[in-house]
């Protein structure tokens, strides 16, 4: 079938990493641009491979390139709403190719081709052949497909606008409807091939978290495709409004986690928040000394108020967790009314990357605007705090409520000394290992710390 392709291809490279030193050449990430789009066609030329720019041969070994990937495909039963869906299997294919490593998606894709694919003589034409054959297998509902692969910077850069106008014409449709508005919501386990515990739960409020999948995409993927891993879940009984969670979810949760989790909670990063897979837009964290929320999204290359960047908490949460506190979530998500609507939204939320408030400043309460700090405001926890203050950020009431119930514990305390009954709970870990012998191993997960007493002393 791959013929004259000089590398082979095979679900068995879909975990290949190219580290730096055996990388030929870059193509996209955040040091370049890049794109790739699915359009839904009236008729395309099938098979065609177009290459615009510099083959994998004329690329200096070390550099890095920008990346535009196009598909077009026509079929009778293809609709417009699919090409999300589609597109969105474009990092697993591209990761069955030997030596071509894909991440991310949309505008934010990220690949490198390794050095030994280079000297086999591999070259994006290939990588066309390879991705032209192995969609029409994947979807039989394409019946044709031309694939365009650019490198040259100015092609590409046209290609990223038209790309970009293009998603906001997908997710702004989703805009206008609610959970309230549909019996169905979805859920998508395409993800599991590197987090086995992570379920998707895609609503008309809650977009996927790799930004590339709404409630209609779904739609249209669960009907062409009932037994692939986009699958319909009927809305069944509505257990907590606030929280947004539900049976159905709950039930469909544990399912698919093997019982890992049994709850789930849509609007929340508390309790049972969503799952978290590793290729989610951005992360909600919560700060406990400001008792706000921050959310930073994956091309934010400094460091968090935390004083860690992006990459270090998706690492915390990432894997298909539910960690108590933070949660993967896409940047559409913000723009829904319930957007994290248990935490108190928008009221809660005390620090963002001046790029994503920029991009949902519309969707954010006006009275916020100027309270909600970023990046160019302050550079720590200390800093942010006194920003908050001083401009009256409503956390700053919660904190002060919070101080004045800390101090009053001595009677709290007594209360619970005489008693005797209750313990207070002292931490919570999302995974602690405790030393054993016997060649047993005891994991806890998700571990909440109880203890009558704690002692701090100095060292
Ligand atoms: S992030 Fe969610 S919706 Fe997107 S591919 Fe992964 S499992 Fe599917």
């Amino acid at each position: 079938m791959f013929g004259d392709i000089p590398v082979e291809i095979s679900p068995m490279y879909e975990g290949e990493r190219i580290r730096a030193a055996n990388m030929f050449v870059e193509l996209g990430g955040p040091k370049s641009i890049g794109a790739e789009l699915v359009l839904v066609s009236e008729s395309v030329e099938d098979g065609k491979i177009t290459v615009v720019g510099p083959e994998i041969k004329d690329m200096e070994e070390g550099k890095i390139y920008p990346l535009g990937i196009l598909l077009e495909v026509s079929g009778k039963q293809l609709e417009k709403d699919l090409e999300g869906v589609i597109e969105r299997r474009i990092h697993e294919i591209c990761n069955y190719v030997q030596g071509f490593m894909h991440l991310n998606q949309r505008d934010k894709i990220w690949c490198r081709v390794s050095k030994d694919s280079h000297k086999k003589g591999f070259g994006l034409n290939h990588l066309g052949k390879a991705i032209s054959i192995m969609f029409k297998d994947e979807f039989p509902i394409i019946e044709e497909i031309a694939v365009t692969i650019m490198t040259e910077e100015e092609k590409v850069k046209e290609f990223v606008e038209k790309a970009k106008l293009e998603y906001e014409k997908r997710d702004s449709k989703a805009r206008d409807l609610s959970e309230e508005d549909v019996d169905s919501f979805y859920g998508c386990v395409m993800c599991q091939s590197f987090a086995p515990t992570h379920v998707c739960v895609i609503t008309p409020d809650r977009p996927a978290l790799c930004g590339g999948i709404n409630w209609f995409d779904c739609r249209a993927a669960a009907k062409i495709d009932p037994e692939g891993p986009i699958f319909e879940i009927p809305k069944g009984e509505l257990l907590d409004s606030v929280t947004g969670e539900y049976t159905s979810l709950n039930n469909t949760v544990a399912e698919n986690s093997q019982h890992t989790f049994n709850k789930v909670y849509l609007h929340s990063i508390f309790g049972h928040p969503h799952t978290s897979c590793g290729c989610f837009e951005a992360v909600a964290f919560y700060m406990p000394e400001l008792d706000g929320i921050g959310v930073v999204h994956r091309d934010f290359k400094g460091d968090t108020p935390l004083g860690i960047p992006f990459s270090a908490m998706a690492g915390q949460c990432s894997g298909g967790k539910q960690v108590e506190g933070f949660s993967g979530l896409c940047v559409e998500y913000m723009r829904s009314p319930k957007f994290l609507k248990a935490d108190g939204g928008y009221e809660r939320i005390v620090w963002l990357p001046k790029e994503i408030k920029e991009k949902i400043l519309e969707n954010i309460p006006k009275e916020l605007h100027e309270k909600i700090a970023t990046e160019e405001d302050v550079s720590s926890i200390h800093h942010l705090k006194k920003f908050l203050s001083e401009k009256n950020h409503p956390v700053i009431k919660r904190i002060s409520e919070l101080e004045s119930t800390e101090k009053e514990p001595e009677t709290v305390f007594e209360e619970e000394k005489e008693s005797n009954s209750e313990m207070v709970q002292f931490a919570q870990v999302p995974e602690m290992a405790i030393p054993t012998s016997g060649g047993i191993k005891i994991i806890l997960k998700n571990a909440k710390i109880y203890a009558e007493k704690v002692i701090i002393t100095k060292k």
